[in-house]
């Protein structure tokens, strides 16, 4: 299995990578307490994607932690968690954040946002969502371990 290149994502941004079958990624948050989501799809048909809904439902906890398996909305696994270095609690409830959140809590303008930034990294390699991904696998440094 070949080794990709360091992608490093810019404060406020986000970045896509295809990954194959049984490839691990490494997500390395270097400062800051910013909260990293993360979306996981099936390259080969789109309409198959990380569900939180489904991830809870078999794992029976609201908190991923370390081995835990994350499923599609077709009740397959699509990531596991082998490695957790994060002095934080991970998310499975709260939707990623979008523009409408930004204009509800008062940003004037537009305001970058997680669902932005999916959008954006997938189309970097050529991806186009048929549509909105509402919830990622997030992480909430605000509440510590
Ligand atoms: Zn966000």
């Amino acid at each position: 299995m070949s080794q990709l290149e360091p992608v490093r994502i810019p404060a406020g941004h986000g970045k896509a990578v295809r990954l194959e079958a049984g490839a691990k990624v490494k997500l390395i948050n270097t400062y800051g307490t910013q909260v990293v989501d993360c979306w996981a799809l099936n390259a080969y048909d789109l309409t198959e994607f990380m569900s939180m809904e489904s991830t809870r439902a078999t794992n029976v906890r609201l908190n991923p932690i370390l081995g835990d398996t994350f499923l599609t909305n077709s009740r397959r696994a699509i990531i596991t968690l082998v490695e957790d270095t994060t002095p934080g609690i991970h998310d499975t409830v709260m939707a990623a954040c979008d523009r409408h959140r930004y204009t509800l809590l008062g940003a004037k303008g537009y305001h970058r946002n997680c669902q932005d930034n999916l959008i954006e990294g997938l189309q970097e390699i050529g991806v186009t969502l048929p549509f909105s991904i509402a919830v990622g696998f997030g992480q909430d440094n605000s509440r510590q371990r």
